[in-house]
């Protein structure tokens, strides 16, 4: 509720101070532009509807009928012969509904034609504006002149002149006033790179020049494009726009008040004269903003295009990264499956296999001795008879685990040779000391106590092992090595379980 108070006050301001500057831009139309013979050559408030209603809409129509009809008190009330009332207010009418109907036409075809929010940032849209700028008007002017004429202010001879001085006077105030106030509300792109004493040179030099144009009347005009552009180079697009209309409003009032180069004898050489320059000047500077502008966006599109390419290539590098050490890891992971025994977790007969023979062939060439030990559990059948298979599993588990904590990580190698049997090897490691991992193989699972009453070797579970010792030569056979260790198993089994026996040859 408050806040639609608030909205209708805001609109109740915004066309109050519409009405009021529609009224001034009439008062300064007349004073500063008027060339002799009544005529003016900008149409001040021109430039002022067209922003507001590109901006605001419909919204502010009810500025411009109270401006306009108050406004133009002054210059109906004048009229000789007076109108008579119907004529007047048929004429007022007419102003109304042209001055309306003007700026809702250029918006329309700016909202139409123009692809981008921002005008002035884009050369397709600048085209847009002056098209709409000068399109506008015309219609405008047709209507008011077509009413000066029904209510006889003007005779069918004076039309075109009128029609042309109408149409031509918004439409150069549309291209010379009506940019800064759009540009005002515009994002900024260009950033202004100029100091406050660049800026201060560069206006001092415009005035000046403007001083020997217009105090005295020298021919330097064309002096003054070179010095907007250096403005559009290196000022913001609002700032050097407010420069264009800084000079074409002194070259306006200066011919308007009869000085320099563009007053000529004739009021219409003038008129051309001083508005083709003014709009050479608008519409080149413009352009050439827009140029930059485009440019501008274009490189810093380019900029964040790259910084984000950049961003992704890193994102991307990062996940292959990831990529490649999650298959890393799973490589590990099945390389390990496949070398390992599932049911004790010590390497399987594949590794087993694949060791001995590179151990093996390692001991050949550094001529270091090798032992091997087979291991197999006592009456094991009979275990599982007496406790179950899930307690035998159980009972290998625990037997495996502890041959581990024996032997020496790093180079010793425990695996399931099948069934109940397992074997170690034992590289760079000599008789004496394979004995003595032997007897601490008996000795730990001695110690583990784990009962097995119907075991013919004792009341608890027990090992027998077979060793096998070789300093292997180039000509020894790997077959031979391990059938030793069997043999020597085979003799711990005879001689009663619950020992070990070393081969000799
Ligand atoms: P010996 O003292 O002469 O070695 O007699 P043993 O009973 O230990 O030997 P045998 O070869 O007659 O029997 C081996 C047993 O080991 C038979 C089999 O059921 C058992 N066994 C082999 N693999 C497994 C297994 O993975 N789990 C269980 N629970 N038992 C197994
Ligand atoms: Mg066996
Ligand atoms: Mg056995």
């Amino acid at each position: 509720m408050k806040n639609q108070s608030q909205k209708g006050r805001q609109l109740v301001f915004l066309n109050g101070g519409i009405a009021i500057a529609y009224i001034i831009a009439i008062q300064i139309s007349h004073a500063f532009t008027t060339l002799p013979g009544e005529v003016a050559s900008v149409w001040f408030p021109s430039a002022i509807t067209l922003p507001m209603v590109y901006y605001y809409g419909t919204k502010v129509f009810s500025g411009i009928i109270i401006g306009s009809i108050i406004g133009l008190i002054p210059a109906l009330s004048s009229l000789d012969p007076p109108l008579s009332l119907i004529n007047s207010l048929l004429l007022n009418t007419i102003c109304i509904i042209a001055n309306c109907l003007q700026p809702w036409l250029a918006r329309y075809l700016l909202n139409k034609f123009s692809r981008h929010q921002e005008i002035f940032t884009h050369l397709s849209s600048v085209l847009v504006f002056i098209v709409a700028s000068f399109f506008a008007p015309l219609i405008s002017a047709m209507l008011g002149v077509t009413g000066l004429l029904i209510v006889n202010a003007l005779t069918i001879g004076e039309y075109p002149l009128a029609f042309i001085t109408w149409w031509l006077a918004s439409a150069l105030a549309h291209i010379l006033f009506s940019p800064p106030v759009i540009i005002y509300r515009e994002k900024e792109v260009l950033h202004q790179k100029a100091s406050y004493g660049e800026i201060i040179i560069n206006l001092s030099i415009l005035c000046v020049i403007c001083i020997i144009i217009f105090q005295f009347a020298y021919p330097l005009e064309y002096l003054l494009l070179p010095i907007l552009i250096w403005g559009v180079f290196r000022l913001n697009r609002w700032n050097s726009s407010l420069l264009v209309s800084f000079v074409a409003f002194v070259a306006i009032t200066a011919t308007g008040k009869g000085y320099g180069i563009f007053v000529k004898s004739s009021v219409n050489e003038s008129l051309m004269l001083l508005q083709s320059f003014t709009a050479m000047l608008s519409l080149t500077t413009l352009i050439l903003s827009a140029v930059l502008s485009e440019r501008q966006i274009a490189q810093q599109s380019l900029k964040e295009t790259l910084e984000n390419l950049e961003i992704k290539v890193f994102e991307r590098t990062r996940e292959l990264t990831q990529a490649q050490l999650n298959l890393k890891h799973a490589n590990y992971t099945l390389e390990k499956m496949a070398n390992t025994d599932s049911l004790t977790q010590v390497a399987n007969r594949r590794y087993f296999d694949r060791t001995l023979e590179k151990e093996w062939n390692k001991a050949i060439e550094t001529q270091q001795s090798l032992s091997l030990l087979l291991i197999d559990i006592d009456c094991f059948k009979q275990y599982n008879d007496t406790y179950g298979h899930p307690q035998g599993d159980e009972c290998l588990i625990q037997v495996a685990q502890t041959f581990k904590s024996v032997i020496r990580h790093d180079y010793d190698c425990v695996a399931r040779y099948g069934g109940e049997e397992f074997a170690v090897i034992l590289p760079n490691t000599n008789l004496k000391e394979a004995k003595v991992v032997a007897l601490k193989i008996i000795e730990k699972i001695r110690q583990l106590e784990i009962e097995h009453r119907t075991s013919t070797a004792s009341n608890f579970l027990t090992l027998s092992i077979g060793i096998s010792v070789s300093n292997p030569q180039l000509h020894d056979s790997l077959d031979d090595f391990i059938q030793k260790a069997d043999q020597a198993l085979y003799q711990a089994k005879k001689q009663g379980r619950d020992r070990f026996v070393i081969y000799y040859e």
